[in-house]
């Protein structure tokens, strides 16, 4: 579904990503792993089209889209939750539900995944007319997931939705994540900094450091492997 192809990332003149390479099955769950400053958002980003690679190719279902602006990648199918959720704060939850909704027209459909977001996270239809910034931060977190549904994402990029949340809130969020990963066949890329909980719910994992991708496997056997379970998993 998803190909990066020796993709090299910059920040002016300094790499952030220095050949990575990456496959995405359809219907996978798969984490991408690594220390502070690896690179796993940066890599996110360069499949959204917001910081765009300078040297590789990125495909999607076979159609480069490294070159295409974050509007029109949005519009083929790919959506992300930002690091820090970015929810509007002054605008109602409903109405930051609206703002991931803004590129369809399918009135039907739209509300159709409201109703399935609010049976995912009932605590957002309780408050649907409170403002966004007015949540804690676990709530803020299932909006920001949830405003990125709101554009029915065939493959929906996450980074970091367990920071600074309490672990019952994420076990909560985590759950949710594999919901929406069989229920509605949404391939899942989750960029996590909790490698434990991320290999408990991915089919295949990435290790990646300082720029390069240096592990690949299933996530049961990274669980199990020496070198992720010392740098990775406190263990
Ligand atoms: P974290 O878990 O801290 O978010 P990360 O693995 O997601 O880390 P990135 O945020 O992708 O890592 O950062 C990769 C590298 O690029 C780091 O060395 C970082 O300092 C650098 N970097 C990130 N954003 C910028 C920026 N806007 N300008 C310059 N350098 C940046």
């Amino acid at each position: 579904m998803l190909r990066l192809e020796d993709v090299h990332t910059f920040y002016g003149n300094i790499p952030a990503l220095r050949g990575v390479s990456i496959e995405v099955a359809e219907g996978e769950v798969i984490t991408l792993i690594g220390a502070n400053g690896a690179g796993k958002t940066t890599t996110l980003m360069s499949i959204s089209g917001l910081t765009p690679p300078r040297i590789g190719r990125v495909l999607f279902r076979n159609r480069e889209i490294h070159a295409l602006s974050p509007d029109q990648i949005v519009a083929l199918g790919i959506s992300q939750v930002p690091e820090g959720r970015r929810i509007f704060p002054h605008l109602t939850v409903t109405e930051n539900l609206d703002m991931g909704a803004f590129l369809r027209r399918d009135k039907a459909g739209i509300r159709e995944d409201l109703d399935y977001i609010f049976s995912l996270f009932p605590i957002l239809a309780e408050r649907r007319h409170q403002a966004g910034g007015t949540l804690s931060g676990g709530e803020q977190q299932m909006l920001a997931i949830s405003r990125a549904l709101m554009a029915r994402p065939q493959l929906l990029l996450l980074d970091e939705p367990s920071l600074g949340l309490a672990p019952i809130v994420v076990r909560l969020i985590f759950d949710v994540v594999k919901r929406i990963n069989q229920e509605s066949n949404t391939t899942i890329f989750l960029v996590e900094q909790n490698a434990n909980l991320a290999l408990q719910i991915a089919n295949r994992g990435y290790v990646m450091e300082n720029g390069c991708i240096t592990l690949v496997d299933e996530a049961r056997a990274l669980l199990s492997n020496d070198r992720v379970r010392k740098a990775y998993l406190g263990l």
